[in-house]
């Protein structure tokens, strides 16, 4: 996920290879050297993968909790920030809020970014929703939400046995039903788009997701949209 304001871009994970990044940044019309930080969630390779060789290519600094560091293979990287705590720190006209979340890694971590007008909220790779989670998505007016998996598909489908319970565990990912429920609980009136994302391809449906958020977010005028693996969302505008 890239977030902008005004002239500060920041990329937040990079599972894809250096050159598949490079061609989707290019697609949206992104030069890589505009970014001005990647910020890690966890060390799962498809948050991770290409972090080092982007961030060494373009001399890109980075930031991610000191476990999730520890815990990767992430490589030599010239501007490294590591935090150990939860706090606040702003970068160029983003000020980031990271806040723990419950996922099977050594210190997983999930974003709010905010400027004087907007609020931004990111959640995937979390197994459960918690009180802070949701403390910490109030008052967003834009949303990326995890629904990895309706439970029924995901017990019915091709995964082995022990690949299930650790998605549907309380340190894997959320399912429909609780990202439902997160959402029912931080929409508000100003809430302007959600982006329904890190969906399962074997255990889940585009159309089902939709029909879910168009379900619980009723009235409000919020526009809402399912990401793809395979496609680049376009730029959206809080605007
Ligand atoms: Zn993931
Ligand atoms: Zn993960």
């Amino acid at each position: 996920m890239l977030v902008r304001s005004h002239e500060t871009t920041l990329l937040i994970d990079c599972g894809f290879t250096l050159k598949e990044a490079t061609k989707r940044l290019e697609r949206i019309g992104v030069d890589p050297i505009e970014i001005n930080a990647i910020l890690v969630t966890h060390e799962h390779s498809d948050h991770i993968a290409g972090v080092g060789s982007l961030s060494r290519k373009y001399k890109i600094p980075v930031w991610m909790s000191d476990g999730t560091y520890r815990q990767s293979k992430v490589g030599a990287i010239a501007d490294l920030n590591l935090f150990q705590d939860y706090t606040d720190f702003t970068i160029e006209q983003i000020t980031v809020s990271p806040y723990p979340v419950p996922h099977d890694s050594a210190q997983p971590t999930q974003y709010v970014f905010f400027n004087d007008t907007h609020r931004w909220g990111l959640i995937t790779d979390a197994g459960m929703v918690t009180p802070h989670i949701i403390d910490s998505l109030r008052q967003c007016d834009g949303l990326v939400l995890e629904f990895n998996h309706d439970w029924d598909m995901l017990q019915r489908g091709p995964y082995p046995y022990k690949l299930k319970r650790r998605v549907g565990s309380d340190y894997g990912h959320l399912n429909n039903q609780q990202s439902a429920l997160l959402l029912q609980e931080i929409k508000h009136e100003n809430l302007k788009q959600v982006i329904a994302a890190h969906i399962s391809e074997k255990n889940n449906c585009k159309h089902v997701v939709n029909q879910i958020l168009e379900q619980t977010l009723g009235e409000l005028d919020t526009q809402f949209q399912v990401a793809e693996q395979g496609s680049e969302t376009d730029w959206i505008h809080l605007n």
